[in-house]
C-alpha cells in the first residue's frame, strides 16, 4: 500500500524544519494551538489576506474593496500598491492561479502551488514567463529569498507544467525564460527579481527529489522524531505537546515567508 501525498511549499518547509511538526500539523492533524502572540499575529495574517485579495480582485477587473473595508494600514498599503508596484510586462495575466506536478519516485507525490500573478508574455524576441508574489511582511534579502522553498517550488513548477496554463507558448517555461519578483510593501522601490536557468533547475530537482525521498522514508518507517534544534521549538504552538517548554518562547513560526497559510494545506493521503 502506497501513500500519495499532494505537497505544497509550507510542508517541504515544516518537515526541513522539524519532522513531528509536520506529522502533527499535517497527517495528524494536531490542531495548531493558540500563544500568547497568536491573535496579533493572526490579526497580521488576516490583513495579509485582505490584502492579496484586494490586488487579486483589481487584476481581475472587480472592484477591490468593499465601503466597509477602512483599516488604515491596509488603506496605507494599498495607497503604495497603487503608486509604486512592479512595473508588469503585457502579455496574458494569470491571477491566483494553481499548477500542480507529479514529483517522487514514479511521480507518487504532486507538488502544488498558487501563484499571485503569472504573466506570460511575449516582449522582445522571446516568450518568456514571470511571477510576482506581494509581500506584507518583513523584506528578505534576495539571497535568502532564492534559497525559499517558495521560490524553489514556484519556478519548478513553471518549468515543469507551466506549458499546461499557456500551451501556445511552451517556450515560455525553458528555465532562463523564468523568473520571480518578490514585491514588498515595506520596500516597494526594491523589487527582489530572481532569474533561473537550466543548471538552477537541475539542483532543484535533485534537492526537491532528496527531500520528498526522505519524506517518503519517514511514511514508511512511520517515525516523526523530534528535532534536535531546540530554537525551532521556541517557535513552534506544540512545544507543550512535545515536552519542550523549556525551549522558551519566541515569535510563532511565521513560516519561511511570513505569508499566511491557506486553511486547505492539511495532507490528503490517498491510498492506492
Ligand atoms: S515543539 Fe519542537 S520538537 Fe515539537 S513539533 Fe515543535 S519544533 Fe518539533
Amino acid at each position: 500500500m502506497t501513500e500519495s501525498l499532494t505537497l505544497a511549499q509550507q510542508h517541504l518547509y515544516t518537515f526541513q524544519a522539524c519532522r513531528r511538526r509536520f506529522y502533527l500539523r499535517y497527517l495528524a492533524r494536531v490542531p495548531w494551538p493558540e500563544a500568547p502572540l497568536g491573535s496579533q499575529q493572526e490579526q497580521a495574517y488576516e490583513r495579509g489576506r485582505r490584502f492579496h485579495r484586494w490586488i487579486e480582485r483589481q487584476f481581475l477587473g472587480l472592484p477591490p474593496m468593499e465601503p466597509s473595508d477602512n483599516d488604515p494600514q491596509l488603506r496605507q498599503w494599498w495607497e503604495i500598491f497603487q503608486t509604486q508596484a512592479p512595473l508588469l510586462p503585457d502579455g496574458h495575466r494569470f491571477v491566483e492561479t494553481s499548477l500542480t506536478v507529479p514529483v517522487g519516485r514514479k511521480g507518487r507525490h504532486h507538488l502544488t502551488g498558487r501563484f499571485d500573478l503569472l504573466i506570460v508574455s511575449d516582449e522582445g524576441d522571446e516568450p518568456a514567463a514571470g511571477l510576482f508574489d506581494w509581500k506584507t511582511g518583513e523584506p528578505r534579502p534576495i539571497e535568502r529569498l532564492r534559497r525559499a522553498w517558495q521560490t524553489r517550488v514556484y519556478l519548478y513548477l513553471l518549468a515543469e507544467g507551466g506549458a499546461a496554463l499557456a500551451p501556445q507558448k511552451p517556450d515560455a517555461f525553458a528555465p532562463r525564460r523564468l523568473t520571480l519578483t518578490y514585491w514588498y510593501v515595506e520596500e516597494p522601490q526594491q523589487p527582489r527579481v530572481i532569474t533561473y536557468d537550466d543548471a538552477a533547475h537541475r539542483r532543484n530537482r535533485i534537492e526537491l527529489e532528496a527531500i520528498i525521498a526522505e519524506i517518503d522514508d519517514q511514511l514508511t518507517t512511520g517515525e516523526w522524531p523530534l528535532t534536535d534544534d531546540w530554537t525551532e521549538c521556541r517557535h513552534c504552538a506544540y512545544r507543550a505537546y512535545c515536552g519542550r517548554q523549556a525551549a522558551g518562547a519566541g515569535k510563532l513560526d511565521p513560516q519561511e515567508e511570513e505569508e499566511p497559510e491557506p486553511d486547505d494545506l492539511w495532507l490528503e493521503p490517498q491510498w492506492g
